[in-house]
């Protein structure tokens, strides 16, 4: 079974390693870019790696970044030779975003780099980015434009936001890989991932939210909500910010004409979004241990099929 997940780097992710042990090699995740950021003299790209640590298990699962039981040993002599000490990265996974670099500066395209990696650190599926061209998640708040990154370390989300951008959007492109796994999907999954900042980055790709609603397979969303409440995260006030109610409704308008079907959780407090055309379904989305997040997967997949035709 061919499976596309889209995937920003905690909920899309988790999900993505639940699929990955159902669908193996068949499962390609197209992951958001428009966090990465140049830093420390490397390229990091921090939700496809997110998704190659959650599919190759080595994810520290407790902080919900970076590589479990991993030093910080080269970081902290970068801050001791004068590096900015703000966005910090582990020694396993600073080499990841070294070698990114190395790669990129070699000529290779980020969508062979991002796969690439992925595949040498034992991931069985496919990671994507979302494109090949600089996408930059910005945030407008009082102090003026921010790069995302700025937002959530330095400001630890807490400013108001009174606009996001995805800079380089416009410009981008969907790769031959995005599409031709988009057209040899038998399911297509938007993974429970901020809406506006993890999936909107991948959508503002000129072309692609046509080539998801233009494919054969059914798509389905699961919401990132759980019981109505958030995992973690800033969702809550990035929906908010663009307009969204930050619930299970405001998910299934943000993915009006994308999706078929919306997965909302069996607690969520909300009645059943109402918009027309699109079918629902309803279990415990809580993906605890790889166990919870094999079920969700399963679950998904099952309400998918029943939207084929
Ligand atoms: P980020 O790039 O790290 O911000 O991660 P994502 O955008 O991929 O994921 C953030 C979202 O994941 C939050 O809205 C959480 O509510 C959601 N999330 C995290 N864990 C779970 C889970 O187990 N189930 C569901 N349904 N959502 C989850």
């Amino acid at each position: 079974m061919n499976v596309v997940a889209l995937a920003g780097g905690t909920g899309g992710a988790k999900l993505a390693a639940g699929i990955q042990a159902v669908a193996g090699a068949g499962l390609t995740v197209i992951a958001n870019t428009g966090d990465d950021i140049e830093t420390l003299g490397v390229h990091v790209s921090p939700d496809p790696d997110l998704c190659t640590y959650w599919l190759t298990d080595q994810i520290d699962e407790e902080r919900g970044w970076g590589i479990r039981d991993d030093a910080f040993n080269v970081f902290e002599r970068l801050v001791e030779l004068g590096a900015p000490e703000w966005f910090g990265l582990s020694d396993r996974d600073l080499a990841t975003c070294l070698e990114r670099r190395r790669r990129l500066d070699a000529g290779e395209r980020l969508t062979a780099v991002t796969s690439g990696l992925a595949r040498s650190l034992g991931a069985e599926a496919t990671v994507l980015p979302m494109c090949d061209e600089p996408v930059r998640t910005r945030v407008r708040t009082d102090a003026g434009w921010r790069d995302f990154q700025e937002y959530l370390i330095q400001d630890h989300a807490e400013p108001a936001i009174e606009e996001v951008e995805f800079a380089g959007a416009a410009e981008a492109e969907v790769t031959a890989e995005v599409r031709d796994a988009l057209a040899a999907a038998d399911v297509i999954v938007v993974g429970p991932s901020n809406p506006v900042i993890s999936i909107g980055p991948i959508l503002a790709v000129p072309g692609l939210s046509e080539a998801i609603a233009g494919a054969p397979a059914p798509v389905v969303a699961v919401s990132p909500f759980v019981a109505g409440e958030v995992v973690k995260g800033p969702t809550d006030k990035f929906m908010r910010a663009v307009g969204r109610e930050p619930t299970a409704a405001g998910v299934a308008a943000a993915y009006a004409g994308v999706v078929d079907g919306l997965v909302v959780d069996a607690a969520d407090p909300d009645p059943d979004p109402a918009v027309e055309g699109l079918a629902t379904a309803r279990f415990d989305t809580l993906m605890e241990g790889a166990a919870g997040r094999r079920r969700v997967a399963e679950e998904t997949l099952a309400f998918a099929a029943t939207l084929r035709n």
